[in-house]
């Protein structure tokens, strides 16, 4: 049985590669000795990260590659390289060095101490934008307030978790993935390693904008209601202000003149509107999902395999 194995996904990270093997395989030899394996994913990259991922397999048989067919995006090549994991205990990790792998011996020691979850814990971000810091704080206390489990703040997916974890998560096929609130839901034992992000090793980072956004809201989608409740207090609260504004303006017609309203009118119109359609947006928010999912495609589709079989030697 394998001891130990490594999970990364990669996209563009030819320059990270090399650096990456080498740290890798220097803290598992000095934490595990021969027992263990390496997963990279090449998550339909456009540069030459597949060649360079065969090249180091050729000449290490614990490195296992798996080439997806097109881009998949981070939670999915993660999940595939989850897939193909079959150590005792499984290390997730990005191409870019900025989780260190150095940190292992320390991961191991603490799960040794009786946890089955290890999540290192951002203490400080740095080489990352003001932008990419204060939204991603600001997003993980958000999420904290709305999740019904406790995702804890500041943890990216640089975790170490027990094969038990894995079975559970393997177990489960949502889409719509946020492997570290997946993680946190699966309710083990876990104990918090806190730890400083270093910048990249090199390349640019494949998290624009856009895609936080994305992962955000899958993130609030998968792990929380509670948005769509928001519709049902608000409506009720300005259910409970119409009988107010109706109850003043019939005493004004009463007892003064008819009253001359088109501003509050438009007020209270462009307001409600408003409000409405992006309670829709936010129906349509969890109808999409939900759409996908009921759809039940594979998760990932890979188009190559390199090594499984020096895997399987090794008793899986
Ligand atoms: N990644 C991936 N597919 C993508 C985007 C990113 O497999 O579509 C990988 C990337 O190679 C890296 C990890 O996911 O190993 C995290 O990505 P990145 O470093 O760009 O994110 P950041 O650390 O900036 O949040
Ligand atoms: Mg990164």
């Amino acid at each position: 049985m394998t001891a130990l194995s490594v999970a990364i996904p990669c996209y563009n990270e030819k320059e990270n590669l090399p650096e990456l093997h080498r740290r890798v395989t220097a803290a598992c030899r000095a934490s595990v000795g021969e027992s263990y394996q390496i997963v990279l994913v090449n998550d339909g990259s456009t540069d030459s990260t597949w060649e360079t991922i065969r090249n180091l397999a050729a000449d290490d048989h614990h490195i296992l590659g798996a080439n997806l067919s097109r881009n998949h995006g981070h939670q999915l090549a993660l999940t595939a390289a989850l897939s193909y994991c079959q150590g005792e205990r499984v290390l997730i990790l990005d191409a870019d060095l900025q989780d260190p792998p150095e940190l292992l011996p320390e991961m191991l020691r603490l799960m040794d101490s009786g946890a089955e979850i290890v999540y290192g814990q951002r203490r400080s971000r740095a080489g990352e934008s003001l932008l990419k810091r204060t939204t991603a704080a600001l997003f993980y206390r958000v999420l904290e307030k709305l999740s019904d489990v406790a995702i804890p703040r500041d943890t990216g997916d640089f975790q170490l978790i027990s094969r038990r974890v894995l079975d559970v998560l393997r177990s489960m096929s949502e889409r719509q993935r946020f492997i570290r609130g997946m993680i946190a839901w699966t309710g083990f034992s876990h104990v918090r390693m806190p730890y400083d992000r270093a910048p990249r090793f090199a390349g640019h980072t494949h998290y624009p904008f856009r895609r936080m956004v994305t992962l955000a809201l899958d993130a609030v989608t998968s792990f929380s209601i509670r948005p769509l409740r928001v519709g049902l207090y608000l409506g009720a609260f300005l259910c409970a202000l119409a009988v107010i504004l109706i109850v003043l303006t019939l005493f004004w017609w009463i007892v003064f003149k008819p009253f001359p309203g088109w501003t509050s009118l438009m007020i209270v119109f462009l307001l409600i509107g408003g409000v409405q359609t992006i309670l829709l947006g936010l129906i349509g928010e969890y109808l999409s999902r939900l759409y996908l999912e009921a759809k039940n495609r594979p998760l990932f589709v890979v188009s190559e395999l390199i090594n499984v079989e020096a895997g399987k030697q090794r008793g899986a």
